[in-house]
C-alpha cells in the first residue's frame, strides 16, 4: 500500500541503493576473484533452524478454542491489496511468555530487552523418557546428564526441553492429551529443576515444545510461578529441536513490541 508521496520516496530510496550498489561493484572488483562476498565473510553461524509452528485455528492450544481467526477485509481482486484482520490469543502457537503473564508487575512484552531475546541455545533431550511416561517432567538428573556431556550450561543462555512432543501436533487429542476428567498429559518442566536453574546457573529463558512449561498434569503451575516472576521469559510450543545441535547455537526469539501484552506469537530462530 502506497500513501501519497510514497512513490517519489520509494524511486529516490532505490536510486541512492543502486548508487550504492554500483559503488560497491567497483570497489569489490579491486579485489582477488577468490574473495567472498562481504556479507558471507562476516556471517558467524552456517544455517538457519526455523523453530516455529505454523499458526493456524487449527493448531491445538491450552484453552481448546482457535488460537487465530482471520478474516480476509481487502481481496487483492476487488480492491488492489490483500490485507487481513487478526484475532490472537496472546499464548497460542508457538509463542513466548513475558515475566508478566505469572506475577503481578513483571515486564510486560514490550519491556523485555532486545538483549535478552538472543541467547546461546541448550537443548536438553527427554525424548526417550517422555516417550515412556507421558507426564515426564525434566529434573536436575537432566540438567547434570547434559553438563556432564556439554559443559556447563552457557552464561544467559536458553534451556530447551526436546520432549519429542511435535511428532504429535498434528494429533491434537495426543498433543493435549486430555484425559476422561479433563487433565491434560504432555511433558513439562520439574519446578526443582527450574528453581536450580534460578538459583544456581544463568539462564534467561526456558523454553518447552508442549503446550506449557509445567507438564499437563500440573495443577500449581510451579513452573511458571518460579520462573516468569524473576523477570525471565519462556517459550512454548517451539518446533524443530531434534534439527540443531545440544550446544552451539544461538536463538534469536522475533517477540511482538506489543503495550501491556503478556506474551505473544514469536517467530523463533536458531542460528547454527
Ligand atoms: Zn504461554
Amino acid at each position: 500500500m502506497c500513501v501519497p508521496g510514497c512513490n517519489e520516496a520509494v524511486h529516490r530510496a532505490l536510486s541512492r541503493r543502486s548508487f550504492f550498489r554500483g559503488a560497491a561493484a567497483a570497489s569489490a572488483a579491486g579485489f582477488a576473484a577468490t574473495a567472498v562476498t562481504p556479507a558471507l565473510a562476516q556471517r558467524s553461524f552456517q544455517s538457519v533452524v526455523d523453530l516455529t509452528h505454523i499458526m493456524s485455528p487449527e493448531f491445538p492450544t491450552f484453552f481448546g478454542v482457535p488460537g487465530i481467526e482471520m478474516e480476509k477485509k481487502y481481496d487483492f481482486k476487488k480492491d488492489g491489496f490483500n490485507l487481513n484482520w487478526w484475532k490472537i490469543v496472546e499464548h497460542a502457537g508457538t509463542h513466548m511468555d513475558a515475566p508478566i503473564h505469572f506475577s503481578e508487575n513483571g515486564a510486560t512484552a514490550e519491556k523485555i530487552a532486545a538483549e535478552q531475546l538472543v541467547a546461546p541455545l541448550a537443548v536438553v533431550d527427554v525424548s526417550a523418557k517422555a516417550a515412556q511416561n507421558v507426564d515426564y517432567a525434566l529434573t536436575k538428573q537432566d540438567l547434570a546428564e547434559w553438563e556432564a556431556k556439554n559443559g556447563r550450561l552457557p552464561e544467559r543462555c536458553c534451556v530447551a526441553m526436546n520432549s519429542g512432543w511435535q511428532q504429535h501436533v498434528t494429533n491434537a487429542a495426543k498433543f493435549v492429551g486430555k484425559d476422561a476428567a479433563g487433565v491434560m498429559h504432555f511433558p513439562g518442566i520439574h519446578p526443582e529443576a527450574t528453581e536450580w536453574l534460578v538459583k544456581e546457573r544463568s539462564v534467561v529463558g526456558l523454553a518447552v515444545d508442549t503446550l506449557s512449561l509445567d507438564p499437563g498434569n500440573s495443577k500449581d503451575f510451579k513452573t511458571h510461578y518460579t520462573w516468569l516472576p524473576t523477570g525471565r521469559w519462556g517459550i512454548e510450543n517451539i518446533a524443530n529441536l531434534d534439527k540443531v545441535p545440544a550446544t552451539g547455537a544461538t536463538l534469536v526469539a522475533g517477540l511482538p513490541k506489543v503495550k501491556n501484552a503478556t506474551g505473544g506469537p514469536a517467530r523463533i530462530l536458531a542460528l547454527v
